[in-house]
């Protein structure tokens, strides 16, 4: 096996196009790119798949335009709690965490507790707690602030009201996340987020579930979604992408298309996800009117789009 293959998000969502000035979409297409650029060279040297999509989220992270990390959004508290998680298909191992604050890369957590414990899931102080005992790198709150996202949530503060961080007209950020094959034949996914504006403390979304958010499988594909969190939980979204090819033989395409625009649509599931399968092919699809994306193959030509 010599093909490898890599896909990233940024995030899907009501995007709306006269908005979307020359200089905006080259810096949201300039930083999907320089992900993508990160992980192919963890490919093309011939490093596993759960290496490049850590790399490529890691950038997405530290990006104040996606809502990850640096440039998360707030939540109706007023603090940036995180969500992330990732999985490797040889193996069925995994790892994520919910609601932490103040870790610089969520993802890298995310593999620490993969990798230094019993455990899929932890969260919050926990979370910060073993962060602290693995030394991974911590930023203090002012390092996640964007005053874009302060305003957004100044519009919600103090309602019941939680959104998509791209949902108005011109908010245009998100969850990230990666997808990869390398050149082993293995398969790795990962996705990180800030999460839904104005969500209630302690809300955690579909980013950090495996089988929801993020998932993946050397029998079929590896998937990582972006949308309404609450939606994909429910469709056990990335998941299904993988049961629909392993128990009724469809293609990652087919499967992708009956996921994205058959099962979230009835659940106000509003988002997209990517995938790739054990040959390499990538599939990025939403059901809204945009999604930051990019991808490149072993012929090391990057593409990166917003639009359909
Ligand atoms: N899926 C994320 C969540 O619900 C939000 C997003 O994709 O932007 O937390």
């Amino acid at each position: 096996m010599s093909t490898f293959a890599l896909a990233v998000h940024g995030g899907a969502g009501t995007i709306a196009r006269e908005l979307m000035t020359p200089a905006r979409e080259k810096a949201y297409r300039d930083a999907l790119e320089l992900a993508l650029r990160r992980g192919h060279a963890v490919l093309a040297d011939g490093g596993a798949a759960l290496d490049a999509v850590e790399a490529a989220v890691r950038v997405l992270e530290d990006s104040p335009h996606f809502n990850a990390g640096r440039g998360s959004v707030f939540n109706a508290d007023g603090q940036h709690e995180m969500d992330a998680s990732l999985m490797r298909g040889s193996d069925l191992r995994a790892g994520a965490v919910a609601g932490v604050q103040n870790v610089k890369n969520p993802v890298t957590l995310a593999r620490k507790v993969m990798e230094h414990s019993n455990h899929v899931l932890i969260s919050g102080l926990g979370a910060f707690e073993f962060a602290h005992k693995h030394k991974v790198e911590l930023e203090d709150d002012q390092y996640f602030f964007d005053q874009f996202r302060y305003e957004q949530w100044k519009e919600t503060v103090g309602t019941d009201v939680y959104k998509l961080d791209h949902s108005d007209k011109e908010k245009m950020f998100g969850t990230v996340g990666a997808v990869a094959l390398d050149r082993n034949g293995d398969l790795a996914a990962a996705t990180s987020t800030g999460g839904m504006t104005n969500k209630r403390w302690q809300r955690i979304g579909d980013s950090p579930i495996i089988g929801a958010g993020t998932y993946a499988n050397n029998a079929s594909c590896a998937v990582s979604c972006t949308g309404h969190g609450e939606s994909f939980i429910r469709a056990v979204a990335a998941h299904d992408v993988h049961a629909l090819m392993a128990y009724k033989g469809l293609s990652l395409e087919e499967a992708v298309r009956v996921v994205v625009h058959e099962k979230l649509p009835p659940l106000d599931g509003d988002g997209g996800l990517i995938a790739v399968d054990g040959a390499g092919h990538l599939v990025l699809d939403f059901n809204c009117t945009g999604m930051y994306r990019g991808h490149v193959g072993a012929d090391g030509v990057f593409h990166t789009a917003i639009f359909r």
